[in-house]
Order: C-alpha cells, then structure tokens, then sequence
C-alpha cells in the first residue's frame, strides 16, 4: 500500500545520499583508527612461505610500501621503481600517448650517461638497451628489461625490504586484515534483490565508506534444503577470482541468522533489465559489443583457473555505476579440477548447451554456448530457441535446441554479429568457437582487449547516479517452513569454516580506495605506534 510505497521512497534516498558520503565525515567516523601493535608469533605467521610475488606485487598495500621502501632508499632502487613504472604505463597507453611514453623510457633509462640508467642491467641488457631504435621497440625486449628489473629486485632490495620498517608496517596492515569481522562492520541499506536463500542488501563499511552488495543466506532455509556445500563452493570460488568482469568477494562473515557474501556493489541493474524494462526492446550494438567483451574476458579468466560458470545468462551479469559489467552468481559454476563428476544437468532452460541437455560430459563449451544465446538476446530481445514471452514447454525448447538452426529474423543482426553467434550455437562441441580464444574474431574489431582488461575502456553508455536500477522490495516474507530448524555442533562448525573474513586484494585495495591506507600510513599519524 502507499506506507510500503513511502518506505521504499526513503529505502532509495538513504541508498543513494550513502554513495555520496564526503570526506569529512568520514574523516570523523575514524579518529579513533589506528594500526595494532605486533605480536611476534602473527608477524613470522604473515611473512612465512610468501614470495616475492604476493608481498611485493600482488597484494595491493604490499605493493604500495615496498614501492615507497625503493623509492626512499637508494637512487639506483629508485630507478628500478620508476622503470617498472614507466613500462607499464606505456603498455597500456592508448596508441597516439605510446610515442611519447617510448620517448619518456629511452631517455631517462635506457641511456648509460642518463642518471637513471639501470646499472644493474648485465652486459647484455645494456647492449639490448643501446639497440633500441624506434623499430624494435616492442613488447618483447621490454619484457626482458622488465624481468631483468624484477630479478634484480628480488634479490638484495627485497631482503632489505623485508627488515625495513615499511615491511614492519606492512605486517601490521596484515595483522589488520585479520581482524573479526561482524555484522557491526557495516550500515545496511536497502534489498537489492532476491535469491533462493535470502536477499541481497546494500551495506556500507563504516570506517572507509565504501558501499558493498551484501548476499544474506538464511542458516536456517540452507539448512533445510540442503544448500550448505554449494554456498560453500560458490564463496571458495568467490575469493579465489580476482578480476574486473567477476563480481568479487571482499569479506565473508556470519551473523545470528544469515551467512554473509559482501561483494562488488553493481548498482546499474542487470542485462535482463536493460533488455526488456526500459522502454525500448534490445540493446543498441555498441554497448553489445562492449558487454560481450567484457564477458568474454570474465569467461576466459574463469576457465583459466579451470571453473566451468554454467549460469551464462544476461539475468547473471551486472552493471556498474560506471557502466561496465561483471559476472555475478556463481552458485552454479564448478571446478574441474577437483574431479567433479560433471555431466549433471546445470544451468537456466533456453540456454543451455546440447551436451549438457543430452547429460554428456562436457566442460568450458557449455559457456560459450551460453554467451551465444545471451548475444542474441541482448540484440533481439528473444532467445534463439524460444521467442519472447512464448508459453512453451521445456521439452520443446529442449527439441528445438538440438535439431534446429539458429534464425536471424531481427533487423539489427550485422554480418559480425551473426557469424559469432553462429560459432558459439555449434551443436557440435569439437566444432564450437571459444574453446579458441573468440577475442581475435571480427565482432570485437572497436575493441582493444589489452585496455580493456585494464579497466581503461569507457563504457559506451553511463546509467544515471540518482536512478535505483533495483525493482521495489515487496512486503511479506513467508518463514514459517524454516522455524523448526535447530543446530547442532557440526553446524557449527560449517558457519565458522564459512566465515573467513576479510578477502585479502578485496580488503586492501578498498584501504588504498578509501584514503585510509594514507592517513594512517603518514608519520604523524601513527608516531607511536612502529617501535
Ligand atoms: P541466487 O544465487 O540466490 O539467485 P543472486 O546472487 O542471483 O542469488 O542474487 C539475487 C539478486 O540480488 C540478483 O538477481 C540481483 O538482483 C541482486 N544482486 C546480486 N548480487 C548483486 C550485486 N553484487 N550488486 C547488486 N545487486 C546484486
Ligand atoms: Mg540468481
Ligand atoms: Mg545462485
């Protein structure tokens, strides 16, 4: 009625004044932050068994302050620092910036009279060094410089690093990390959406502001139908993916009812919706071609780490405030590598691929069968197997899948558009596209994946800041099936297994984010504190 409707009036408005919050009263809710001092057990316990690659270069605030230790040590460290630097920033630079920034590394390193010239290069480095013409140039002598950089750095800087008081100071941000996360961590703001065991809520960590998509699963309904080893499987596989185009896991914690998945906040709605509920049917081409993109890479990154997703579907991916979109629900995906037995029946009717309809074994193929009929309905606002809103049964959509062609009767189909489709919907496994890499292929010829995958490729459309791109939550909630559901030990235990806490890339890159990685970071702040 008109109070549910005033309800979620103000449900919207707390939402989006909570994604404007300014600095000073953030600056307020954190006075009283400050690093915890060490045990010496916790500290052996962070920097045993890493390597070099996770302290200095994945992790984000390892990154950071093993940067600023080069960059106050010593001008040959330095120099080091500044080079990586540079090269990256050339590697992905839009190609009329790439002259420049070629320029920019001949001059100040690559010249042995220049005072950033990198005397730890081997007689060899410096003759590649000397022969670098305009010509040869390229991405592959720029990787041997950039790995002779990084050998050298893992050597003495590194062991210097590690007994630094940057190292100290990264140890305590760890130590940090590590702390119990509760449901007091965050303000909640309003459902977002529903799913089989609960439903998604806005929250926002208090300390930093930064605003999160909060998935609550019912202990009670998981336990009753039995949903515990897939909640499981989906936060494992949550925290293990770290990329642009997956929505990804930040923090899992359990409170008194639910347990808690916090990830990305994708505030510009789903596919579907952008499909079917603005007015106009369809998505215009571009942003097609861009989401594809995205969506393929976000494939790719899964079946790299071998996880077969078997949810591809426009439902399933989500946009940012920025425009760019993301793999969301991975409840359905599964490893290969754990020896699954996997020719079980998955996914959504209407798109999924024949062998799984014909429970063969298969593997990645099922996605990109998937992606497939997704590009068909983000142009035709229809399935391939089955037209809009068409009242069919599943055994027909199923028949249809398996021994009809693929129509193209809608207008917009370009010549690009359908021979990808077509390559995707190959009955036949062995003859499917994508178990290549499909990115090669004329459909993406706008697109250059290399900034792409860097997050540097602007979204062709915007959705606006002070529209919900959410449906209005609706009243009741029905409980009565669950309340008799009690538990025990073993229950228990699973909770806790579940609750892992912060997500380490997650957590420290919203620390950096946030700006509270500096305030806390500067000298002044923490005098006190670094013995
Ligand atoms: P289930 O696995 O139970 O289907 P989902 O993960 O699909 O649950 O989430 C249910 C709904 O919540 C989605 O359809 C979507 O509307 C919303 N939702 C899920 N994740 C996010 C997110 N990261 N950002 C914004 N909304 C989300
Ligand atoms: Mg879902
Ligand atoms: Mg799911």
């Amino acid at each position: 009625g008109d109070l549910l409707g005033l309800d979620n009036l103000v449900a919207n408005t707390t939402y989006l004044k909570a994604q404007q919050i300014d600095r000073n009263e953030l600056r307020k809710r954190r006075l009283s932050l400050t690093l915890p001092k060490l045990k010496k057990t916790s500290a052996l316990q962070a920097a045993e068994g890493e390597m070099y690659e996770s302290l200095c270069e994945q992790q984000p605030i390892g990154s950071k302050l093993f940067q600023q230790f080069l960059l106050t040590s010593n001008d040959q460290y330095a120099a080091a620092a500044e080079f990586l630097d540079e090269l990256s920033k050339w590697s992905f630079a839009e190609d009329e910036k790439r002259e420049k920034a070629k320029q920019t590394i001949l001059a100040k390193f690559c010249q042995s009279q220049s005072t950033g010239f990198l005397s730890y290069f081997t007689e060899e480095d410096a003759e590649t060094c000397k022969d670098l013409s305009d010509s040869n140039f390229d991405e592959v002598i720029l990787d041997q410089l950039r790995e002779a950089t990084r050998e050298f750095l893992k050597g003495r800087p590194f062991s210097e690093y590690l007994k630094s008081q940057f190292f100290y100071r990264f140890l305590q941000w760890k130590e940090y990390e590590r702390q119990k996360i509760t449901d007091k961590y965050f303000y909640e703001f309003r459902t977002l959406g529903k799913g089989g065991f609960g439903e998604v809520c806005a929250v926002q960590v208090k300390h930093t502001g930064q605003m999160y998509a909060c998935k609550k699963l019912d202990k009670r309904r998981l336990k009753k139908k039995g949903g515990e080893r897939m909640a499981l499987v989906e936060k494992q596989i949550l925290e293990k993916v770290n990329s642009l185009f997956i929505v990804n896991l930040a923090y899992a914690y359990n409170s008194r009812h639910h347990l808690c998945l916090v990830m990305d906040l994708m505030t510009g709605g789903d596919l579907r919706f952008h499909i079917y509920d603005l007015g106009k049917r369809g998505i215009r081409m571009e942003c097609v071609v861009y989401y594809t993109a995205q969506i393929t890479s976000g494939l790719l990154h899964l079946h790299n780490m071998g996880i077969v997703y078997r949810d591809m579907k426009p439902e399933n991916v989500l946009l940012d405030g920025k425009g760019q979109c993301r793999l969301s629900d991975l409840g359905l995906a599964v490893e290969l590598s754990k020896g699954t037995i996997i020719c079980q029946k998955a996914g959504t009717t209407g798109y999924m691929a024949p062998e799984v309809l014909k429970q063969e074994y298969y593997r990645y193929s099922v996605d990109w069968w998937s992606l497939g009929c997704s590009i068909y309905e983000m142009v035709a606002a229809r399935l391939p197997f089955r037209d809009f809103r068409e009242k069919v049964q599943n055994d027909e959509v199923t028949r249809r899948t398996l021994e009809d062609e693929c129509k193209f009767e809608h207008k917009s189909f370009d010549a690009p558009t359908k021979d990808i489709i077509s390559r995707f919907l190959k009955k036949r496994v062995a003859r499917r596209f994508g178990c290549d890499d499909p990115r090669s292929h004329e459909f993406f010829n706008s697109i250059n994946f290399h900034r792409l995958e860097a997050g540097l490729l602007e979204a062709p459309w915007v959705p606006k800041p002070n529209v919900v791109y959410a449906k209005d939550a609706d009243e009741f909630k029905d409980n009565s099936d669950i309340k008799d559901v009690t538990f025990d030990t073993k229950d228990e235990k699973f909770f806790r297994e579940f609750s892992t806490g912060a997500v380490s890339m997650q957590w420290q890159k919203e620390m950096i984010d946030s700006g509270v990685f500096d305030e806390l970071n500067n000298p002044g702040h923490t005098e006190g504190i670094i013995s």
